[in-house]
């Protein structure tokens, strides 16, 4: 892959020693959306500031096409931020928020007109042009901000946690409208954000990052399959993690005991030697785990039943373990209930060791 944008050992250290970003290599290819994502202060905003230009990085470099862009000032790096509040203009109408930018550039008259126009056309905001923000939905308030940004034409778009002023629901239409827009116009981004569905849906990699570093890089199902580190499989979706001990090696396998059971397991950081009897963390996702009838397979008791539209969640109890188990429940299926006797059984080749 030829890179884009690339990181190269960026390091951003604040006054008073809290080391923000660590070292963080990152390649970005042409027209691929990369989301940065990990827990409160893991650094990701930090990164993007100093791909903005709004912090100065104190070590490292970051090319953009080609060119070192870490001397430039903000307005010369041609890589635009989209801000989580918005930021627009209380007293400017629709039209002047998304001008703003050409204006201080030096565009303006038809030239301006014209781009203005199309970026608004390219958000849905055409009609919208002469109101203020307040005159607008939160919705609509963020597809100025993206309009305000595309009409700049970055070479790559920065986004700092767009969507977090917005309800579920709108969330969840606002960023499938970013996402298709970012691949239409085929625009380089990078996508702060802590929300791990939102990351799944709109980035095409996604970069786990903890204590300004990125521990993981890869596709969305990689990430959520084949997870390298406990860390990881933790913040990318729900998991069980129960206790278990390694009973030997088969091929890349290893043979593990866990819930009174052996089982074929992938170990989580392949470069790991496990020792046999050794005590070991084991992930199994909830959908991994297969309810069957009582007298088969891992006896466990429901808890708790929770029934989400096709699916069904399920708290278990087992002689040493708690579970979550998410089966999907058919039309006219049956839903468990609290005291039902179960078997599990878990799907080949699911279980990770940590
Ligand atoms: P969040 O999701 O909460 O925004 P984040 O992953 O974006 O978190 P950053 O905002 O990049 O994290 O912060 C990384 C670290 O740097 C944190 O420990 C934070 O406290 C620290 N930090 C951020 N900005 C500053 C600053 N201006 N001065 C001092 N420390 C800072």
């Amino acid at each position: 892959m030829s890179a884009f944008l690339r990181l190269t050992g960026l390091r951003k250290v604040f006054p008073g020693g809290a080391v923000a970003v660590d070292g963080l290599d990152l390649d970005v290819a042409e027209g691929e959306l990369v989301a940065l994502l990990g827990p409160s202060g893991c650094g990701k905003t930090t990164t993007l500031r100093c791909i903005a230009g709004f912090e100065d990085a104190d070590g490292g470099s970051i090319e953009l096409a080609g060119g070192r862009i870490d001397a430039l000032p903000p307005e010369r790096r041609q890589a635009t931020m989209v801000f989580q509040g918005y930021a627009l203009f209380p007293h400017l109408s629709v039209f002047e928020n998304v001008g703003y930018g050409l204006r201080v550039r030096g565009v303006g008259g038809e030239a301006l007109r014209g781009r203005v126009d199309a970026a608004l056309d390219l958000v849905g905001l055409g009609g919208l042009s002469a109101r203020r923000p307040q005159q607008l939905s939160g919705g609509q308030q963020q597809r100025v901000a993206l309009a305000r940004a595309l009409v700049l034409e970055p070479k790559l778009l920065l986004f700092d946690e767009p969507l977090s002023n917005l309800d579920a629901k709108l969330r969840e239409q606002v960023r499938l409208e970013i996402r298709g827009l970012q691949q239409r116009l085929g625009i380089t981004s990078v996508y702060v954000t802590h929300d791990q569905a939102e990351a799944m849906t709109i980035a095409d990699r996604i970069a786990v990052m903890d204590g300004g570093k990125i521990v993981q890089l890869g596709a969305p199902r990689e990430i959520y399959e084949a997870p390298r580190s406990r860390f990881v499989a933790d913040f990318i979706g729900r998991a069980n993690f129960v206790r278990g001990t390694v009973r030997g090696r088969v091929g890349d396998e290893l043979r593990v005991e866990a819930l009174g059971a052996l089982w074929r397991a992938t170990a989580g950081p392949a470069a790991v030697a496990y020792a046999e009897g050794q005590a070991v963390e084991v992930m199994i996702r909830p959908e991994d785990l297969r309810i069957e009838v009582a007298g088969s397979g891992v006896p466990a008791t429901v808890l708790s039943a929770s029934y989400l539209g096709g699916q069904a969640i399920y708290q278990l109890s087992h002689a040493t373990e708690t579970l979550l188990v998410v089966g999907v429940i058919e039309r006219g299926g049956r839903l468990l209930k609290r005291g039902d006797s179960v078997g599990l059984r878990i799907a080949e080749g699911t279980v990770r060791v940590f």
